[in-house]
């Protein structure tokens, strides 16, 4: 007997045949004899619609007082749908008991729309678990000090669902969603794309943090920081299949670089459209310049990514980072504003069509020559590179958004991800 850990996405959940499709494939788990903690998102739409009515009544950007509201709305999605699945689950024999975030409780910071976990109190479901039942948690939210209630973030289910298993110890976390592993870049773009049998944590974190949406980034670092056994699937395989095939499907994340069985230099190409540039132009270069920005640009909480100062020759650098489209607004009126006069720059400017494309590989460790292969490949295409940074294990690029697909395609192939590689 194992205490697995089952999440399911917005699309698994889209609608009661679907939720009926989760139930029995869960009922299928618990009656093989496993104890079953079920994570699931919101109904596909949903938390984008709920978000919607808020942005009809409020346009405005964000207080921290209607954060916490959004965040109360956002929240209601999840609730729906732990009671929904709770009463298929019932339907299918189970005994079912659905909690939210803050019945559990789930308790996070204060930051509204992307608190983080700070702790579970697991007693309450240890609990159920040793009376039978199969507990169904909400995913994406949690509950403050305060007691308010607060979410994850986009796509923060998946981290709910990690940190859960994590919290408990649990044997191993699947996350169940519309497609049938990581594969080595979207196949919507590439239709070449494979899956990848494994893929290290670390290449996980990094396609995850440079833009796969497989999963979401902070659900990689718990799973790495607990070492949580974790692996991607399909929820859409006929829920009776057999369940050790099921277990041994789509994507496992491992933790040990041998046991990658895929040793290829680069195992996957991640892009990302969700960013945007900004740069203060003619800025004195000289010490402190770098804290002065992006000091201020931390306080207002907005994350930065990629960043690059030039040399200067005349005492005047410019400086350039990128920051999420989410952001782009905010950032440039901080700068106009405040920093920009504050540090003399000379002129402020910004473009949003852009995009990050990286590649990632543990195997750029002990590989060299690999940036290069990326840039050759990509000025082949004609495409110009207006950014670089590069990572241990990763290379990314910001290029115009325009030539996203080229590049992504470009550099598939160049790296030989189109073939199955022979373990
Ligand atoms: N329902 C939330 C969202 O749409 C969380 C999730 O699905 O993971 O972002
Ligand atoms: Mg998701």
């Amino acid at each position: 007997m194992a205490l697995i850990v089952h999440k399911y996405g917005g699309t698994s959940m889209g609608s009661p045949d679907r939720i009926r499709n989760v139930a029995k494939r869960v009922a299928k788990w618990a009656r093989a004899g496993h104890q079953m903690v079920v994570v699931p998102s919101a109904m596909s739409g949903e938390t984008n619609r709920l978000l919607g009515l808020a942005k009809e009544l409020s346009p405005t950007s964000s207080t921290p007082a209607l954060m916490r509201e959004l965040d109360m709305i956002a929240a209601t999605g999840e609730q729906v749908s732990v009671g929904l699945l709770a009463i298929a689950l019932q339907a299918e024999g189970m005994d079912a008991i659905s909690y939210t975030g803050w019945q559990v409780p789930v308790a996070t910071d204060s930051s509204y729309t992307k608190a983080r976990i700070e702790s579970i109190d697991d007693t309450k479901v240890r609990a159920d678990l040793a009376a039978g039942k199969v507990v169904v948690i909400t995913g994406f939210q949690g509950v403050d000090e305060g007691n308010n209630i607060t979410t994850l973030g986009r796509g923060g289910s998946d981290t709910s669902a990690v940190a859960i298993a994590a919290a408990m110890k649990a044997d191993e976390c699947l996350i169940y969603t519309d497609v049938d592993g990581v594969y080595t870049t979207d196949p919507r773009i590439v239709p070449e794309a494979r899956r990848l049998h494994t893929i290290s944590f670390e290449e996980m974190l990094e396609m995850a943090s440079l833009g796969s949406k497989v999963l979401q980034i902070r659900s990689v670092e718990f799973a790495g920081k607990y070492r949580v056994p974790m692996r991607v699937l399909s929820s859409f395989t006929p829920w009776d299949i057999d369940i050790n095939e099921e277990a041994k499907s789509g994507t496992l994340i491992t933790f040990e670089e041998d046991e990658k069985m895929e040793q290829a230099v680069v195992s996957g190409i991640a892009f990302n459209r969700d960013e945007a540039k900004v740069t203060l132009l003619g800025v004195p270069d000289k010490p402190g310049i770098a804290f002065q920005i992006l000091g201020p640009v931390a306080e207002a909480n907005i994350d930065v990514d990629v960043i690059i100062q030039n040399v200067s020759q005349d005492g005047k650098t410019d400086f350039s980072f990128t920051v999420h489209r989410n952001d782009y607004q905010r950032a440039i009126e901080l700068l106009e504003k405040t920093v920009g006069p504050a540090v003399q720059a000379a002129k402020v400017i910004g473009d949003t069509r852009i995009c990050k494309v990286s590649i990632v590989g543990i195997g750029m460790r002990s590989h060299v020559g690999i940036a290069s292969k990326m840039f050759r490949s990509l000025s082949e295409e004609g495409i110009n590179i207006q950014m670089i940074t590069t990572s241990e294990i990763k290379t990314s690029v910001v290029i115009d958004e325009k030539y996203m697909e080229l590049a992504v395609r470009a550099l598939h192939r160049a790296f030989d991800l189109d073939q199955e590689k022979t373990a």
